[in-house]
């Protein structure tokens, strides 16, 4: 992926120097300049304006001391990030990630991935993100409860209805957030759309929790038709198996695939008769179990300690929706050679630069993350708007306009790439079209 302009080449160079050691915020930023050269060649504004400059640079990095005391009386401390990336176009808008790699990094590579996805969605939310260095594995209810409350206590006074609206991601779901929005509502004594993917009894919106895996399959299917191609009879393989995977899972099928293999962080499932979505549903959504379980109780299937194999299993179309480089140039490599005609990102930027070079390189479709996976963003907006409005849509009505969503911004995306003489590179296609929204919004607002 070269940088094919002088003027974004030494951007990147300040880029990598200024952040120094945050190799997935140069990966984020590297991928998205590379799609901007004729854009700014025929928009020299951009850069007379600083706008390309800002654009690199978060608002506001917000870390802080998340202290919180274990079942047993020890005290533990964590450190929590919110990154306010990008408020051109709205709120600042995006998840919460609870695992024990972040860092300002994965949160800065996240936050300025947000601020494109959500230009995508067609709907008003700024980009930022956060989370903390927090391992939820093996806590007890009673811990993330506290954990989730001290959390709190600092991003509470940096969030609001109109200035910043997180939502989950990683290790941050259903539970989390109540535990959050309880808080919020305690300290502040309001009862707003603060936070995203509420509970149904509190404000969530219906097919929120569905949103990012059907939105991934509704992208796909604009994808696979245009070149003839279709979910229908194909064999999908899918990494993952939190909300995203689950739902895209169930979406595939509907639209009459056959998934054989889904994961988690610790090793995969191989169920050549098709994975069975109630046994996953019960033992990720239920027992909060690990996937090896799966095989005790389908003699069908088998298991396979750790996660990279899963890419050598044969499909026509793979769905990555674990986590960021999670398929590397090999896997790539493996999927070209067993026939795979299609990949399309459910996690955030799941494949490594090489695989997607592989993966273009050899002729398969390729969806990237910021636009494939922008639904979950997209409902999340959905909520916001029904919250204050004090009224909810039903399931119908919200998956509906999910799907609207998701063909107009693969039109976008596909036009937008035809426009700058890409045509059919989506990555170029999504880069672009997000950025010219947010760029044109801060050129009006002048030097601020
Ligand atoms: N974490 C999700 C994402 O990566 C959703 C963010 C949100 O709903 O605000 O897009």
């Amino acid at each position: 992926m070269g940088i094919r302009n002088e003027y974004l080449n030494g951007l990147m160079e300040r880029v990598v120097s200024n952040n120094p050691a945050q190799p997935e915020f140069h990966q984020a930023v590297r991928e998205v300049l590379s799609s901007l050269a004729p854009v700014v060649n025929a928009r020299p504004e951009l850069i007379s304006q600083g706008v390309m400059d800002c654009l690199v640079e978060p608002e506001r990095t917000i870390s802080f001391r998340v202290p919180w005391e274990d079942e047993q009386g020890k005290i533990h401390v964590n450190r929590g990030y919110r990154i306010q990336f990008n408020s051109a176009i709205g709120p600042y808008k995006g998840g919460l990630r609870f695992h024990p790699s972040v860092n300002e990094s994965i949160i800065k590579f996240l936050g300025f991935e947000q601020t494109f996805k959500n230009s995508l969605t067609g709907l008003p939310i700024g980009g930022g993100k956060g989370g903390a260095n927090f391992d939820p594995k093996g806590k007890s209810d009673l811990e993330i409860m506290r954990f989730c409350q001290s959390f709190m206590n600092e991003l509470f006074k940096y969030i609001g209805p109109d200035t910043d609206v997180p939502a989950g991601d990683i290790g941050v779901g259903a539970r989390e957030i109540g535990y959050l929005f309880g808080q919020y509502k305690k300290l502040r004594n309001e009862f707003t759309g603060v936070l995203t993917g509420k509970g149904l009894t509190y404000g969530g919106s219906l097919a929120r929790k569905e949103a990012t895996g059907y939105g991934l399959c509704y992208f796909a299917d604009n994808m696979l038709r245009e070149a003839g191609r279709s979910f229908d009879g194909s064999t999908v393989v899918i990494s993952g198996s939190g909300n995203v995977a689950i739902y895209a899972c169930k979406k595939a099928r509907q639209m009459g695939a056959k998934v054989v293999a889904m994961s988690d962080s610790n090793g995969y499932i191989y169920d050549p008769e098709g994975i069975d979505l109630d046994l996953v549903k019960q033992l990720k959504e239920v027992e909060h179990a690990r996937i090896r379980e799966y095989v005790q109780r389908r003699p069908s299937a088998r298991y396979q300690e750790g996660c990279s194999n899963i890419w050598q299993i044969p499909c026509h179309i793979a769905l990555p929706c674990a986590t960021q480089n999670e398929l590397n140039g090999e896997a790539a490599k493996a999927l070209v050679a067993n026939g795979c005609f299609a990949v399309a990102e459910g996690a955030n930027m799941p494949c490594t630069p090489e695989a997607v070079e592989v993966i273009q390189g050899s002729g398969l479709l390729f969806a990237p993350a910021k636009a494939a996976n922008a639904g979950g963003v997209a409902v999340s907006a959905l909520e916001m708007s029904q919250n204050s409005m004090r009224f909810s849509w039903t399931f119908e009505e919200v998956d509906q306009r999910l799907k609207t969503i998701m063909d107009d911004l693969y039109r976008n995306a596909s036009n937008a790439a035809a426009q700058y003489g890409m045509a059919g590179d989506l990555v170029a296609g999504a880069n672009i079209a997000g950025f010219l929204k947010v760029a044109d919004s801060m050129l009006a607002y002048g030097i601020v």
